[in-house]
């Protein structure tokens, strides 16, 4: 697909944007420019708004059934288009070709389906007594912004857009700046199914610009993001004063406890997975990796000989198991961060370095699996979000130990204990502040589930009736009698 200006998608069109400002998209397996994206301002929000707004009193009193039926029919429209889907999505992040092709871009699907599905079975509480009978009925907020990422982009972008509209809001929602290419064929697919116009508005730019606007504009009563732990804390800061309802999906540094007593071939496939899955771009990669102690010699052996095997290569190749980076600076960052590890007394047992490949992606921003062991607890590789292929290992001696390290932490979004016994993977589950927690495995999701992290990770939990809940405002109507 060759698309050389990716515009805004505004009341069921896409305009020109008013901001006139245009910013450069690249490929990163490749290094290349090879579009430009609008990076749009406060006039472009406004007139998004405008449009949201006047297709909001409609939208709000369509049916549920009617609601449910257009997010079946925009599942099916990215269904349709699925390949095209998935190439985009691994040029623009760099991400394998095949992640996308079987998980991430069917998962937006299912988002759709999903919350299609789920509005159908809201149900309208009531409360009835001696003075009067109590309704309670749910109700849109009207306008409403949405704030996402670029490790996950489409599968993040319909997280919450699928919701917001299953709901009855009207969406103002921008995708990461870096991955702008399947929320735009997104704003394609809601065009040709005829989704009337203004419903959903697809605002692209950056953060500093196009997200700060969304944030301000009085009339988006309810925002939910998805990003790094600073940004939320802007984000915060700047819609607090202005009561709005606030989702904030943030970083994450969670641990992968691992037990003598696991079985050592199915943790061993999945932690290499749980480390490097989309160069450990992913919010919920295991990036602290606690050992215990009579294993410990045999993990390192086998996990750093696995990660060395992890294939890096071009996205678009079959047999390439992680890709590049997301950019350059990213790039930097990561390979700053091992550097600091070293400083900090740490020895890198595989990795560390950049990846340089040959041909098509010989300016490619890659980076080799790596595996960090003798990292203090407290140093900066322990504590701060890499968000690349880097993990630390580190041995524990007793259940309270690995209890202890696992919560070291400010974040708590998600975490893996590996224990064939039920007891023990109740108690440690139990006492780990993290949100998720998953015990024998990684990644499984059910979407009916609350998610969300506890402490720096975020505030309130998106997936089944939280996610579909936070797109609305209770009222509770007394019949007295
Ligand atoms: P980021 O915070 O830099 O950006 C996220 C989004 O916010 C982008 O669309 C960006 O343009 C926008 N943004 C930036 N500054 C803004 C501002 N001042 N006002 C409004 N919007 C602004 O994060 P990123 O680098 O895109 O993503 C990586 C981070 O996201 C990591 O920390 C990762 O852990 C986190 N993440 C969390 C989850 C989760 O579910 N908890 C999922 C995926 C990613």
């Amino acid at each position: 697909m060759s698309v050389d200006r990716i515009r805004p998608f505004v009341g069921g069109e896409f305009r020109e944007p008013v901001s006139g400002q245009w910013i450069g998209n690249f490929e990163p397996a490749t290094g290349s420019q090879y579009s430009e994206v609008a990076d749009c301002d406060s006039a472009d929000i406004q007139a998004a708004v405008d449009a949201a707004q006047n297709a909001s009193g409609k939208w709000a009193a369509t049916g549920i059934d009617e609601r449910s039926s257009w997010m079946h029919r925009i599942a099916s429209g990215i269904e349709a288009r699925l390949d095209e889907f998935a190439v985009a999505e691994s040029k623009d992040t760099g991400k394998p070709l095949k992640l996308a092709r079987e998980i991430e871009i069917p998962r937006a699907v299912l988002n759709f389906r999903f919350f299609g599905n789920l509005i159908s079975g809201s149900a309208t509480a009531s409360h009835d007594s001696l003075a009067g009978l109590n309704v309670t009925v749910r109700q849109p907020w009207g306008v409403v912004g949405t704030i996402s990422p670029w490790n996950l982009p489409l599968y993040l972008f319909s997280w919450k857009v699928a919701p917001a509209l299953a709901a009855g809001n009207c969406v103002i929602a921008k995708p990461s700046e870096l991955t702008p290419m399947t929320a735009m064929m997104l704003g394609e697919v809601c065009r040709d199914v005829g989704l009337p116009p203004g419903v959903l508005n697809i605002l692209q730019g950056t953060g500093a610009r196009t997200g700060q606007a969304i944030v301000e504009h009085p009339s988006i009563r309810a925002v939910s993001f998805t990003g790094g732990t600073r940004t939320g804390a802007t984000i915060a800061s700047t819609a607090a004063p202005m009561f709005k309802k606030l989702s904030l999906e943030l970083g994450g540094k969670n641990p992968n406890v691992i037990f003598a007593d696991c079985d050592f071939g199915k943790m061993l496939s999945t932690t290499v997975r749980s480390s490097f899955q989309n160069s450990g771009q992913i919010c919920l990669c295991g990036s602290r990796i606690y050992v215990e102690q009579s294993i410990y010699d045999r993990f390192i052996t086998e996990f750093v000989a696995a990660s060395k095997k992890f294939r890096v290569g071009d996205p678009m190749d079959p047999t390439t198991e992680m890709g590049s980076v997301i950019s350059d600076g990213h790039q930097e960052k990561i390979l700053g961060a091992i550097d600091q590890a070293v400083s900090d007394g740490a020895t890198v047992l595989c990795g560390g370095k950049p990846v340089r490949l040959e041909g098509r992606c010989s300016g490619g921003w890659f980076v080799a699996p790596t595996v960090i062991s003798g990292a203090d607890q407290t140093c900066s590789a322990n504590q701060d979000e890499i968000f690349g292929p880097v993990v630390t290992v580190q041995p524990f001696s007793t259940d309270d130990d690995a209890i202890r390290m696992a919560n070291q932490s400010r974040y708590g979004l998600s975490a893996t204990v590996w224990t064939s016994r039920m007891d023990r993977a109740l108690h440690v589950s139990r006492q780990i502040e993290t949100g998720v927690v998953w015990v024998n495995g990684w990644l499984i999701r059910d979407l009916r589930t609350p998610f969300g992290g506890m402490k720096q990770s975020g505030v309130g939990r998106e997936g089944g009736w939280d996610g579909l809940n936070f797109w609305t405002q209770e009222k509770n109507v007394c019949f007295c009698y």
